[in-house]
């Protein structure tokens, strides 16, 4: 894995919801560009699993448990991240939880734990972390949406607003910080193979309604939104700002 020049090489980057489908492609994928990596998780073992696995190919990596609805666990990490490598250069703010609730059979607490992750848990992760990233001089923060921030589906109103939420606070951050050498985008997957939804395509295979709906007619996999990921987050998107990157085989196109 010694790629002579990483497209990350020399970057820091802090990554929630490591271990994850998504998270964990793009742990990958920053690993071989040669980026410093931060990779947090909430179930310690299996973050640890994986930074060992990435150190034994050769990457720099802290792994730190992280609950990103934690203001508290959110200070230790980035505390943590500047002690060990002196600074950071790229948040990925991948963390996600879903609910499938329409808006009268949502739970009020299944309504306020989407919240706390998916929104709450990407502005803390701007908050705490944005210190460090204003010192990198040229930062990137990239917050995943989804589909599902754009259009509405008729279901998973917790969802659907945590990642409208997401979208936009996307946007007025990247308005803040465009003159402070920080850029910050979303990325808008569709439908992605991965734990999150696994048991629904299991389920219904190619007949799942949104791979029927999506041009490309197949679901998509992680690694193809890694690639989107890196892609904002090197140094190659530098005037890019406030986007929204789909990454959906065409599913919001029609
Ligand atoms: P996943 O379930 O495989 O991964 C989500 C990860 O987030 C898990 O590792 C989980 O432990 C972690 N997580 C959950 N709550 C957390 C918390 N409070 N603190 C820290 N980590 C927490 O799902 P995925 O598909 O890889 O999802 C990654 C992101 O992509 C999510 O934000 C999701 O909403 C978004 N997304 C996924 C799809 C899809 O089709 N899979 C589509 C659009 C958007």
């Amino acid at each position: 894995m010694s790629l002579p020049n990483g497209r990350l090489t020399g970057k820091v980057a802090l990554i929630t919801g490591a271990t994850g489908g998504i998270g964990l492609a793009t742990a990958e994928l920053f690993a071989r560009e040669h980026a410093r990596l931060v990779i947090t998780d909430l179930d310690e073992d299996a973050v640890e699993t994986l930074a060992a696995r990435l150190r034994a190919d050769g990457a720099e990596v802290l792994g730190a448990a992280l609950d990103v609805s934690s203001a508290q666990q959110w200070a230790r990490v980035v505390e943590s991240t500047g002690r060990q490598f002196g600074g950071l250069d790229i948040l990925i703010n991948v963390a996600g939880v879903v609910d499938w609730g329409g808006v009268e059979d949502t739970e009020h607490d299944a309504w306020d734990r989407v919240i706390a992750v998916n929104q709450t848990g990407t502005w803390l992760g701007m908050k705490t972390a944005m210190p460090l990233l204003r010192a990198s001089g040229a930062a990137s923060i990239v917050n995943t949406s989804s589909v599902l921030g754009i259009v509405g589906s008729g279901g998973a109103a917790a969802y659907h607003a945590s990642k409208g939420a997401v979208r936009l606070l996307t946007k007025t951050a990247a308005v803040e910080y465009a003159t402070r050498g920080v850029r910050v985008n979303s990325v808008h997957p569709g439908v992605i193979a991965t734990p999150m939804i696994q048991d629904i395509l299991d389920e219904q295979g190619d007949e799942q309604p949104d791979i029927v709906r999506t041009p490309m007619r197949r679901a998509g996999l992680a690694v193809e939104i890694a690639y989107a990921m890196l892609f904002l987050a090197s140094a190659e998107s530098s005037y890019i700002t406030g986007a929204e990157l789909v990454v959906d085989g065409g599913l919001t196109a029609h």
